[in-house]
């Protein structure tokens, strides 16, 4: 008989569901869409819970979960887990930081592409029946500078694959060791030099109270007049008010993203911007890998239990 109850919540994997039921030690409780009363009312109940980016595993769940042992992160970031009350509350949180490099990486790299050749909007004005040659001229990527803020798994992944396209890259990282990327060819250089320096500014740091808002209006005016920002990483990391105003003003040629502050976002003033080009958080999206490190996540977090 199954001991443990585990709510697994936002859409976890089939195969990750399977994991765990194949434990016959944890009952797994499966709610793809539950409303926030309703988790409130059974959260009492469960011995762990296994969210993906939906679910705010905050303060007031966590306390009104009285059995909770284990919450398991199925994905990289945990800032939708209030770590400073699992702490508290003795609760082991668990992510599964890795699996979705790759996939984050060869995305940040195709919206770099799109950014500078101006894809989106190509593509959508050919739809719409009108050839626009010469609007869409776009710029080379080569021989440019790339400046990466955060060099961990994806921001080295990034550096490495933008070297190989040929261009400049320099980077910004205070807690990484220089000396493993003494032969990487990578310029590490300090926070102002990448906002002096870089055409294409990438950032993949993860949201903290030092990240948010990184890229704001005091930062973007120590950029190149033309400067084209993405942040693949979270929402916040680049102050939204802030980019549209220097998206207007052509301070910043152009930007990408892939994550906003307030998720999902339909209604922020960037998108009505023609230099502005975004996907709906796409960048751990590919099915395989999706399934990987949710299977990766529940296999972990079975072990656990
Ligand atoms: P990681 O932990 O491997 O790397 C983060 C790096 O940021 C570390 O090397 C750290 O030293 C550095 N860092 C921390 N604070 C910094 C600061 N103030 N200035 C400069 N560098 C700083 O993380 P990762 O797996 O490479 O993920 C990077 C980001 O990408 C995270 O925010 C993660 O949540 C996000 N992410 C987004 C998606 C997506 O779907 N778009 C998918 C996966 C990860």
């Amino acid at each position: 008989m199954p001991g443990y109850k585990v709510l697994l919540l936002d859409g976890i994997d089939p195969a990750g569901i399977e994991l765990i039921q194949r434990t016959n030690a944890i009952e797994p409780i499966v709610h793809d869409k539950i409303s926030r009363d309703e988790l409130l009312g059974i959260v009492g109940n469960a011995d762990g819970i296994i969210v993906r980016s939906s679910t705010a595993v905050d303060r007031e769940l966590i306390q009104k979960a009285k059995k909770l042992r284990v919450i398991g992160r199925a994905g990289v970031g945990v800032d939708n887990v209030d770590l400073d009350a699992a702490t508290e509350n003795g609760v082991l949180v668990m992510n599964s930081p890795g699996g979705s490099t790759t996939t984050t990486a060869e995305h940040t790299v195709a919206m770099l592409f799109a950014l500078a050749r101006n894809i989106p909007q190509a593509y959508k004005t050919l739809k719409s029946r009108q050839w626009e040659k010469s609007k869409f001229k776009g710029i080379e990527l080569s021989g440019k500078t790339l400046g990466v803020i955060g060099l961990g798994r994806i921001g080295s992944e990034v550096a490495r694959k933008c070297q190989a396209m040929g261009m400049n890259v320099i980077a910004y990282d205070p807690y990484i060791n220089p000396d493993a990327h003494l032969s990487s060819g990578l310029e590490l250089v300090d926070l102002r030099q990448v906002f002096e320096h870089a055409d294409f500014i990438t950032v993949h740091v993860p949201l903290s109270e030092n990240t948010r808002n990184l890229v704001n209006k005091n930062t973007i005016a120590r950029m190149k007049d033309g400067v084209r920002i993405l942040n693949c990483a979270r929402g916040g990391i680049v102050n939204e008010r802030d980019l549209y105003e220097a998206l207007k003003s052509g301070k910043v040629a152009g930007a990408a993203f892939d994550v906003f502050k307030v998720e999902p976002n339909t209604e922020s003033p960037l998108l009505d911007l023609e230099n502005f080009i975004a996907t709906p958080n796409l960048g751990a999206s590919p099915w395989k890998r999706r399934e990987r490190f949710q299977r990766t996540s529940a296999s972990r977090f079975a072990t656990t239990c």
